[in-house]
């Protein structure tokens, strides 16, 4: 197929999209593919990060061409009263390093970057300009949008990437470093030493509402930075309000945005893990499933991308019912405890968790014992329901 037909049209080039693009290039090199992303650059600002063990059977692989940084020795945690070394392989891939390597191995023409695509339909999509470009399969992969069919809480955080006078000493990620002032949710910094001289900060908040103020984020980082003796020059930042999904009806989330014959994929389809927002694990199966089934009719693509997604979140229940009682039952500036707690737990118990796949026993493990929250609280927390994951201008319309 040539010019305006393909084989694949894959709306948005983020995570999900750019992924399933370099899962059918490699797997498919003869299949025609569009990948048509609104933003300036594939993949937009981001740094994504994951556990080496979150990955499914083949992940690496597809990984494998993007340059990453990889901290083999494992990672810290620290909490008021616990501290931790943690020895899971950790691994981060900034944006413009993806948005690199999907432009060297894609064709030239499988990528449309500064292209908004208006209208998606079973036979293809069509273009801000009115270019109608036909496609056997159509991919909806434009990310998570706020909805009231779900429900939950919100992680919200600010990150930056600095590059300091002075070496910063650190020899291992700090993901969760909650010794910091608990403020209005439960609050970490998160460190990533890049390089001797370069470390990526992030200040993140577990919290009720999605609001994100800039100002007191920044002048947060400012002063973790300073407490840390770390002064230098700012190279680059980045934002995110994600969702913590709680509850809600799954079948309603997916017919809200369901296109027939259109399948959907990353954190549009619910390819998330409702607690700690993360999806690249997901966003590497699915890639990995839709590149075995490429040649499929674009109806039949959504059909399996549609069981899939019905698939994880009914894997996904545990996670759901944690956040409630997060966010129900522990009050903001206490909520740090019941990862001070969590971080206790076997070091296997706690990758299965990240990535998703707990075990029976997992799930007793973590609910036994002396609960961080009193019991009350918690059982009134799983029987209230949650908000709705609205952005702030739908609550003030309600
Ligand atoms: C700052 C930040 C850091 C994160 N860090 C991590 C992390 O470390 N690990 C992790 O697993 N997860 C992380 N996440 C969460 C999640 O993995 C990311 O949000 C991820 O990018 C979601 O992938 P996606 O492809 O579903 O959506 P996105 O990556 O958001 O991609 C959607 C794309 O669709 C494009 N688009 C939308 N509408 C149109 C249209 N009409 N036409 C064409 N293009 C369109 C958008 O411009 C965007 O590029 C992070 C999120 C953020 C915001």
């Amino acid at each position: 197929m040539t010019g305006q037909t393909c084989d694949m049209a894959i709306v948005g080039g983020g995570l999900a999209g750019g992924l399933i693009a370099l899962a059918v290039t490699q797997a498919r090199p003869d299949l025609s593919l569009r990948l048509i992303e609104a933003g300036a650059q594939l993949g937009g600002n981001h740094r994504w990060s994951w556990f080496a063990s979150d990955l499914p059977a083949g992940g690496e692989a597809l990984l494998a061409p993007f340059r990453t940084t990889e901290w083999d020795a494992g990672y810290d945690v620290r909490f008021p009263k616990h501290s931790r070394h943690l020895s899971s392989r950790y691994c981060s891939l900034a944006s413009e390093d993806f948005a690199a390597v999907l432009t060297c191995d894609l064709p030239a023409e499988a990528i449309l970057t500064e292209t908004e695509v208006t209208k998606l339909d079973a036979s293809g999509v069509t273009l801000g300009d009115g270019t109608r470009i036909e496609a056997r399969a159509v991919i909806d992969c434009r990310g998570f949008a706020p909805t009231a069919t779900l429900s939950g809480g919100w992680q919200v955080f600010m990150g930056r990437q600095m590059r300091l006078a002075r070496p910063h000493g650190l020899t291992a990620p700090v993901i969760m470093d909650a010794t910091v002032a608990q403020l209005g949710g439960y609050r970490f910094v998160y460190v990533l030493p890049l390089s001797a001289h370069e470390v990526f900060i992030e200040d993140t908040y577990y919290q009720d509402s999605p609001a994100l103020d800039h100002a007191a984020l920044s002048a947060r980082l400012d002063d973790y930075a300073l407490a840390q003796g770390w002064e230098g020059q700012v190279l680059s930042s980045e934002t995110g309000v994600l969702p913590v999904i709680t509850g809600g009806d799954f079948a309603a989330f997916r017919a809200e945005r369901q296109i027939a014959g259109v399948a959907m994929a990353g954190a549009r389809g619910g390819f998330v893990h409702p607690l700690t927002s993360y999806t690249l694990p997901f966003a590497v199966a699915t890639a990995l499933a839709v590149a075995a089934d490429a040649q499929l009719p674009g109806d039949q693509l959504a059909a399996r991308l549609e069981a899939r997604a019905q698939e994880h979140w009914r894997a996904m229940g545990f996670y759901r019912l944690l956040g409630r009682m997060l966010f129900g039952a522990a009050r903001p500036e206490e909520r740090y405890r019941v990862f001070e707690r969590f971080y206790r737990l076997s070091e296997t118990l706690i990758e299965r968790f990240y990535a998703g796949r707990s075990t029976l026993a997992d799930r007793a493990r973590v609910l036994a014992g002396k609960p961080p929250v009193p019991i009350s609280r918690a059982i009134a927390a799983l029987t209230r329901p949650a908000p709705p994951l609205l952005a702030p201008e739908h609550k003030d319309d309600q």
